[in-house]
């Protein structure tokens, strides 16, 4: 929470909060690098992109507050995960059972584009992270860019045995067993591009944390 490494993050969302969208100008937003959330025994690990502006930005939470939050947390309710359908804000009382929700970037980055410098920033944090997720089976990555950032998490990690990045190809839904005994699973993100004009359907997203579940034994 206390992470400076980004100047440009840093102060983006430091300006959001400072500013803050008309609809939440009552909130003290929380402005400062999101702390994943889950259960730290978790088997499926949700890997996502950043925080959002208005969302996590402004709760403190992963996808907690905004348009992905409320696209998501039904769908993680549905298939087991998750104690309630609604997410609004860290004292909401959720809990999450078998499942770890973190991103790449921990800040949100302006137009949800962060750069290769703060990406490399960013990844010593889950490099720990995942370290410390002795349990872990599967990866749900939400989106290309948590996609890319888990193969390249596995190289620095020095996982033996990585087929080549060539065979590794974005789609929704498409599963991938990895050397080190996990698998990958890649899926659109809950973004509201995405939810809004049906490239993501509340059952192509369920499917996949099913297939989560029952690919971790749960
Ligand atoms: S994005 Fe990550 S590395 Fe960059 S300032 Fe935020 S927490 Fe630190």
């Amino acid at each position: 929470m206390d992470c400076n490494l980004c100047p440009r993050l840093r102060a983006h969302c430091a300006e959001i909060a400072r500013v803050r969208r008309r609809a939440y100008a009552e909130w003290e937003y929380w402005g400062k690098p999101v702390p994943s959330f889950g259960d730290p025994r978790a088997r499926v690990l949700a890997l996502g992109l950043a925080p959002g502006a208005h969302g996590s930005n402004r709760t403190g939470r992963p996808f907690t507050g905004d348009g992905s939050g409320d696209f998501l947390y039904p769908v993680l309710h549905e298939a087991g995960f998750a104690s309630q359908r609604t997410a609004v804000s860290r004292d909401d009382g959720m809990k999450l059972h078998g499942l770890w929700i973190t991103s790449v970037v921990r800040c949100a980055p302006p137009g949800n584009k962060p750069t290769p410098e703060e990406l490399r920033n960013c990844a010593p944090w889950l490099d720990e992270e995942i370290s410390l997720l002795t349990n872990l089976r599967v990866v749900v990555c939400l989106g290309r860019i948590a996609f890319d950032g888990l193969l390249v998490q596995l190289r620095r990690a020095g996982v033996d045995g990585m087929p080549p990045r060539s065979s590794f190809v974005f789609a929704h839904g498409a599963e991938f067993a990895l050397p080190n005994g996990w698998t990958a699973i890649a899926s659109f993100h809950p973004s509201l591009q995405n939810t809004n004009t049906g490239k993501l359907t509340t059952e192509m997203l369920l499917a996949v944390f099913l297939r989560a579940r029952e690919l971790a034994g749960l």
